[in-house]
């Protein structure tokens, strides 16, 4: 609760940046500095050393070193305030290969201790349902797993070709429907150009229970792998990929609009400019709370689109 109050007076829009380690031991770093107060410190590789220090702050910066459980512990309030009525989503945003699905899920194979927030935070609600038991009933309603398809049609609707219900009573049957949801990305990886990349990927955890006083809690938790960031060089890709690259970028700028319009608490909030913030309207904006994890992949070459996910996400901060 109290970390509510303290929310409630911050607003309800954060934003984490994890840098993940240099994969190749021969690439230089552009990451210069990782302060415990949230802030960051970039090197552009093009200027003089003098002019090259940008700086960025965040709520929280985890660093290379950072473990899952350690970005677990600083985001466990804001899924603690799920069994509170609130809504909450949280978004892993970055170019390809800069760890988003190491935070959300975890490496191919993972260890017990290299489960990433999804199983967590889901493990976490299960353990607070059981506690409840006696003064609460909380049910996870159901999840879904699903892809929202890109180039398939010019529909405006929402349609979800890949969406799955299913009723979990424990983190094992999460677990279970984690690992299918995982096998039919990578299996359309392979067959359609690394699909992954380039296609949203959202949990939706229903809650419903009643609290203490015997009132109604209908909260949900949005967990979301959003595509690959990094943009297209239009000279080389053309025809579905080019077309299907722009929609992907419209509707992580749609995102990012629309995380920008609820922090400047606008009136209007542009939910409808993509399928993607349409699909999520409910678990933003209101009493919602958001998390942004912005992710960097640290190396020299991957500089230009560090910068482009560091302005996004300052932007929406
Ligand atoms: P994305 O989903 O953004 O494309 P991945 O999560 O697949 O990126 O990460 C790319 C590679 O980097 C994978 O091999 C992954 O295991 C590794 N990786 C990412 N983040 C970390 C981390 N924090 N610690 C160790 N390895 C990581
Ligand atoms: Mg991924």
């Amino acid at each position: 609760k109290l970390y509510n109050m303290v929310q409630d007076l911050k607003g309800n829009i954060r934003v984490f940046c994890r840098v993940r380690p240099i994969l190749n031991s021969e690439m230089k770093g552009v990451i210069d500095y990782i302060g415990k107060d949230g802030s960051l410190f970039v090197l552009d590789p093009s200027k003089p050393q003098k002019d090259a220090r940008k700086t960025f702050q965040f709520n929280q910066v985890f660093a290379p070193t950072a473990t899952q459980d350690d970005v677990f512990r600083e985001t466990q309030p804001l899924i603690r305030s799920v069994m509170d009525g609130y809504n909450v989503c949280i978004f892993a945003y970055g170019q390809t290969g800069s760890g988003k699905t190491y935070t959300m899920s975890g490496p191919p194979g993972r260890s017990a201790t290299e489960m990433g927030i999804n199983y967590l935070a889901l493990n976490d609600l299960f353990l607070i349902c059981d506690k409840r038991k006696d003064m609460m009933t909380v049910i996870l309603d159901y999840i879904s797993t699903l892809d929202i398809r890109t180039c398939s049609s010019e529909d405006d609707g929402l349609s979800l070709p890949d969406a799955t219900m299913h009723s979990v009573n424990s983190t094992m049957d999460v677990l279970r429907l984690m690992e299918a949801g995982e096998v039919n990305r990578a299996v359309s990886s392979t067959s359609m150009n690394n699909r992954s990349s380039r296609s949203h990927s959202i949990f939706m955890v229903h809650v419903r229970g009643k609290d203490t006083s015997g009132g109604t809690i209908r909260s949900c938790l949005h967990l979301v792998d959003l595509a690959g960031s990094e943009r297209v060089d239009k000279s080389e890709v053309t025809g579905d990929r080019l077309k299907e690259a722009q929609y992907i970028n419209k509707s992580l700028s749609c995102l990012g609009d629309v995380i920008y319009a609820l922090a400047q608490k606008n009136s209007h909030i542009p939910y409808r400019n993509s399928k993607l913030t349409l699909l999520l309207q409910d678990a933003l904006g209101g009493q919602a709370k958001t998390l942004m994890f912005a992710h960097l992949s640290p190396e020299e070459d991957s500089f230009g689109e560090t910068i482009s996910t560091l302005k996004f996400a300052q932007r929406v901060s």
